[in-house]
């Protein structure tokens, strides 16, 4: 870019003009659009010109340019259609501390004036730093085409009108509300009664809009449990009822995401395309920018979102932009798992502490106190545990559990498609490579299934 576009206060200065002819009238036209004090100078001066002085648009020095004309001006045009007559009166504007325009002269002239669509207050000016005149006439013209001649009347009232648009909060309301107007109510307003009618058009939008739109953003985080929808709680469907936009983890079924309301977009949170998992701060960042567009927002998560949920991550940038939301907690996969194969988490007598476990964090395998885990009687939900059963086999039996501990592995819990696997911790691997599952998992440590259960023929074997 070798001249850098910027809109000039031009309001009371200076802008002095050197020529009396055509090349003058013609930048002038343009010029007396402005707010400056424009004076031209020449001794020859066409009749428009003076015209347009008789008007009091311009000051006329009738006479050839001599130094201390371009004194205090802002802008200085050499339009005198004379080499050398330029060159003389551009030198003297030059010291007097003007920018300076050679009209039809790029290399000589200090700013360059773009071709211009004016829907004042809306300007658009567009420059093709002299390479091809034509083609900024063709943008031009697309561009008066394309902007309602309105607009600009519409941009100087609805500007006043601004102070009364903040009880719309900020965001998508407020957008709404602005395209509603220069694109729709504004024109119509115009139209049908004229300018007067664009501040009652104004007025009415505005309490449409107050009345059936505002509402602030809000957020629900929302247990979605381990995939039932009859293991959602009511308040999760409540929510789901009322949801703008649902922003939901893979693991969430389609048949959850049915009961999110008609209209709601739902995104995908757990997949972008057929790439990687969506960043943990580009999903905070999301769910924050739905709610500030003032949408009633439900992200919607596997199991219960306190557990291994990254809702503080959430809640952190919920908190930041003071958006209101509330915890709606659900069934966790440990939880409706252990239901499935008749036994408890807890048990008098045998275990009087559960832990809920993670194969994972962010650093990789997760380590934990294997030492009291191998102790008898303990019981563990391994969450995520899929991909380090055999490390965790190995930390345990290091540590003296004892190798016939059952291990159950219950997979797509609460789905039509669980599987349940009962196991020993000596056969913890193979086995699972062995059933080679593609569906959630969670593997309990220290349970095996109830007899009933086992009877019932719900139980895999792959040992
Ligand atoms: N917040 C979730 C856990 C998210 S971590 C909850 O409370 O359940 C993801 C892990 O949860 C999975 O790797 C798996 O171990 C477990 N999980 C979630 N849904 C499951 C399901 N339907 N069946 C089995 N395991 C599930």
């Amino acid at each position: 870019m070798k001249h850098f576009p910027i809109f000039l206060a031009v309001e009371g200065r200076r802008i002095v003009l050197s020529g009396g002819g055509d090349a003058a009238m013609a930048k002038l036209r343009l010029l007396m659009k402005t707010e400056a004090h424009l004076t031209v100078i020449a001794d020859d001066i066409a009749d428009d010109i003076r015209k347009w002085a008789d008007q009091g648009k311009l000051r006329i020095i009738e006479r050839a340019m001599e130094p201390g004309d371009a004194l205090c001006a802002a802008l200085f045009y050499a339009a005198n259609e004379d080499d050398a007559e330029d060159a003389r009166v551009s030198a003297i504007a030059n010291t007097e501390g003007a920018l300076v325009n050679i009209v039809d002269n790029l290399a000589d002239s200090q700013f360059i004036t773009p071709a211009i669509v004016d829907r004042d207050p809306v300007t658009v000016a567009i420059g093709t730093e002299g390479a091809a005149p034509v083609l900024a006439r063709a943008i031009k013209a697309d561009l008066e085409a394309r902007l309602p001649t309105q607009l600009g009347v519409l941009a100087r009232i609805g500007k006043t009108f601004r102070h009364a648009v903040e009880v719309l909060p900020m965001g998508r309301k407020r957008r709404d509300f602005w395209s509603a107007f220069y694109f729709n109510n504004g024109p119509k307003a115009i139209e049908d009664k004229g300018e007067a009618g664009v501040i009652p058009a104004l007025e009415t939008l505005l309490d449409d809009h107050i009345t059936t739109t505002a509402k602030d953003g809000h957020v629900d985080l929302v247990g979605a449990g381990p995939g039932d929808p009859e293991l959602l709680t009511l308040k999760a469907r409540n929510a789901l009822d009322k949801a703008d936009v649902v922003i939901h983890d893979r693991l969430v079924t389609g048949e959850i995401l049915e009961l999110a309301r008609r209209e709601a977009i739902i995104i995908d949170a757990g997949k972008t395309g057929f790439g990687p998992s969506m960043k943990q701060a580009d999903i905070d960042a999301l769910i924050v920018q739905h709610a500030l567009d003032g949408h009633h927002v439900v992200r919607l998560k596997a199991g219960d979102p306190t557990v291994f949920g990254r809702l503080d991550e959430e809640i952190e940038a919920i908190e930041a932009h003071d958006i209101s939301y509330r915890v709606i907690p659900g069934i966790t996969a440990a939880s409706a798992a252990v239901a499935n194969i008749g036994q408890s988490l807890t048990k008098r007598g045998r275990n009087s502490a559960v832990r809920l476990i993670t194969g994972h964090d962010t650093k990789g395998y997760a380590d934990h106190d294997w030492n009291a885990l191998a102790q008898p009687g303990e019981v563990a939900a391994i969450y995520m545990g899929k991909k380090s059963a055999r490390f965790i086999q190995g930390r345990l039996l290091m540590h003296g559990a004892d190798p016939a501990t059952p291990v159950t592995i219950i997979e797509n819990v609460s789905r039509a498609d669980q599987q349940i696997i009962a196991t020993t911790l000596a056969e913890l691997e193979p086995t699972l490579t062995r059933a080679d599952l593609q569906g959630p998992a969670i593997t309990f440590y220290g349970l095996a299934p109830r007899d009933a259960v086992a009877h019932s023929h719900q139980i895999k074997e792959f040992a």
